[in-house]
């Protein structure tokens, strides 16, 4: 079996869903679980009625409407006549989104976001079955939730592997063309989970896993990994093959093309990860797999933006230790501040974080109990694998350089811009 993914930019338009056919028509479907994430912004369209929701918005209910209104559109590009039963289905789904927030009773922010946020894919899953159906394709529909199971981490759930590799290989029919949601689960109690923003890629590794596939494709905006973000550098070159380890330590860095925790169980049953244009679905793309880089030496550019570089230092020129450390790194989880880079002196201690939740307000009366605390706000983290001085004199040009750390095949640049 080959699991293939399709993102929300694949799927933002009819005109997206009409290329999803002829892709499959091209590439074949047999056999083939497909892996679908919400349309176009959806997921952010959704996020705005939870947080509508929450501060008891007027809006509340046009931003549900707009919601609709995207996904109506694209039915009524899609489907000629209005009595096709995927009009029905989709208002179906949109009912049982506003009876959840006219019942709701749950204060946890984290719980009803992932009941509302999931929407996203069942819409879209539903609308792609029905289209393929129409054209031909005879699809199973599978419920996710019924075959990842996690733990009730909302938002950013774990997969319970035994649970979930029990459920999916006994009930995904082979040779047939199944379709699935990505990103979401669902707990003990069958409530809905989610497994973290673009978490699609992932679920498209957790079946593919559980399944024993043959391959996994993500298909994307791009013609595979490249080199650098075309989207922030001009001459990005595709890497054509590039090993397991090569593709986490970029996507753990920030390379967003492949979500990084969609390769780990990929890479432990050695099944090939094909990142390919779903724009030019002939073209080979980018193969992850075992062994050897074929474009090792090319440096690779990486850019996380919004970042907050933070410096501690000793107020009595006391040295900070492992249990400073260990103190501080509670803090930063506890504060959910992700850590994306570290450097230490004897008496100072710096970070490089991404405060996506805004707390590092509420931290810094902490820390500067203990600390000095100085912080600049809006940096960018360039980190440049297999660096040579000329990429990093690329970086570097018209920024003012913070904080540079340099180990055997990483340059990490943290800058701000002039
Ligand atoms: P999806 O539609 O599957 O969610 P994403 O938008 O998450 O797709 O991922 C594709 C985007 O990743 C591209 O449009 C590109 O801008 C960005 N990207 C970041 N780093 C790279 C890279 N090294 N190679 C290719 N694309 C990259
Ligand atoms: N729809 C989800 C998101 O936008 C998951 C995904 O697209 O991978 O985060
Ligand atoms: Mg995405």
């Amino acid at each position: 079996m080959r699991v293939f993914k399709f993102g929300g930019a694949s799927v933002k338009d009819a005109e997206g869903i009409k290329n999803v056919y002829d892709v499959l028509q091209k590439v074949g479907y047999e056999d083939v679980l497909l892996v679908v994430s919400a349309m176009g912004k959806t997921t952010n369209a959704l996020e705005e009625v939870i947080k509508n929701y929450f501060e008891k918005s007027e809006e509340l209910n046009s931003s549900v409407q707009e919601v609709k209104k995207y996904h109506n559109q694209i039915l009524l590009d899609l489907f000629d006549d209005e009595k096709n039963e995927v009009f029905a289905a989709v208002n179906t789904l949109f009912s049982e989104l506003e009876y959840f927030l006219a019942h709701n009773k749950s204060p946890n922010y984290n719980f009803v976001y992932d009941q509302i946020v999931s929407y996203g894919e069942l819409i879209s899953t539903t609308i792609l079955s029905h289209f393929m159906s129409f054209m031909g394709i005879k699809t199973q529909w599978l419920d996710v939730r019924n075959f990842i199971k996690t733990n009730s981490n909302y938002r950013d759930a774990e997969v319970d592997w035994e649970l979930t590799q029990a459920t999916i290989s006994k009930n995904v029919k082979k040779k047939m063309l199944n379709i699935t949601q990505g990103f979401l689960g669902s707990d003990e109690n069958n409530f809905t989970t989610t497994l973290g923003r673009e978490g699609s890629d992932y679920t498209a590794g957790i079946f593919a896993y559980c399944l024993n596939a043959e391959s996994v494709t993500i298909w994307k905006d791009v013609p595979g990994v490249m080199n650098a973000d075309p989207r922030y550098f001009e001459n990005a070159s595709l890497l054509s093959h590039i090993s397991y380890r090569e593709a986490i330590e970029m996507a753990f860095y920030g390379a967003t093309v492949i979500h990084p925790k969609t390769l780990q169980p990929l890479q432990k049953k050695e099944i090939p990860l094909y990142v390919k244009s779903f724009i030019n679905p002939m073209l080979a793309g980018t193969c992850v797999s075992k062994g050897s880089d074929s474009e090792w030496q090319i440096p690779s550019f990486i850019v996380k933006r919004d970042q907050l570089l933070i410096s501690l230092s000793s107020i009595d020129f006391s040295f900070i230790m492992e249990e400073n450390i260990s103190e501080i790194f509670a803090l930063f989880h506890q504060f959910k501040l992700k850590v994306n880079l570290i450097q230490n002196s004897a008496i100072s201690f710096s970070v490089c974080v991404e405060d996506k939740f805004e707390n590092f307000k509420d931290l810094n009366p902490i820390l500067s109990k203990k600390f000095k605390v100085d912080f600049d706000e809006n940096v960018t983290l360039y980190t440049i694998r297999h660096f040579n001085d000329k990429a990093a004199q690329t970086v570097e040009q018209n920024k003012t350089v913070l904080l540079k750390q340099v180990s055997r095949e990483t340059m990490q640049i943290v800058t701000k811009e002039n």
